[in-house]
């Protein structure tokens, strides 16, 4: 696809952020390029919209940059999965370890229903822990884990045990 070169080259590397040694991939510098920004939630769109999604899951917080103009555009509902005390309703959590430490994603109860079709959307898959929690989190609410999706992720992610087998789709490689 053509306009992939276009997307990595919009995405800025910022060495030693936020800490010594790592090459940091900001995404804000693809969506002050318009051109680059549509076309990224195009080629997203453009895959999902017959396969019969209902929800799409936006992870906080560069997540919810993206998702909800997919979800817009193939007619799904949009839930965020926030970090811990954020939702102001009952809600589900799902911790996962991080390089130093733990986190914690959290869905509002009911926003999803049994047997709904759903899509993963964040900016960036490293580890893939962060997926592997969402995906925890909506198939305790019975719903159909169809893809993951991320802007950028290596391509060794692919088929991570943690993933529980689901699909991830990448668009590039960090630079
Ligand atoms: P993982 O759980 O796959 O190891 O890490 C992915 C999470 O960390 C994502 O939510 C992502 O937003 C964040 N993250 C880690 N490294 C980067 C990076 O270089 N750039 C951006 N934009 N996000 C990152």
């Amino acid at each position: 696809d053509p306009r992939l070169k276009a997307i990595s080259e919009a995405i800025r590397v910022v060495p030693h952020f936020p800490k010594p040694g790592i090459m940091f991939q900001d995404i804000t510098t693809l969506l002050l390029d318009p051109k680059a920004f549509k076309d990224t939630v195009d080629i997203f769109v453009d895959r999902y919209r017959d396969m019969g999604i209902s929800v799409v899951a936006g992870v906080e917080a560069r997540g919810f940059l993206f998702g909800p103009s997919i979800a817009l555009a193939i007619g799904a509902k949009f839930v965020p999965l926030r970090k811990p005390r954020k939702l102001p309703g009952e809600v589900i959590s799902e911790s996962y370890v991080l390089e130093y430490g733990k986190d914690c994603l959290e869905m509002h109860v009911g926003a999803v229903q049994p047997g709904e079709r759903a899509l993963v959307i964040d900016d960036l898959v490293a580890t893939g822990g962060t997926l592997s929690a969402a995906i925890r989190l909506l198939e305790r609410a019975g719903a159909h884990v169809v893809e993951c999706a991320c802007v950028v992720g290596l391509r060794e992610v692919k088929g991570q045990p943690g993933l529980n087998g689901k699909p991830l789709y990448i668009l590039v490689e960090p630079r």
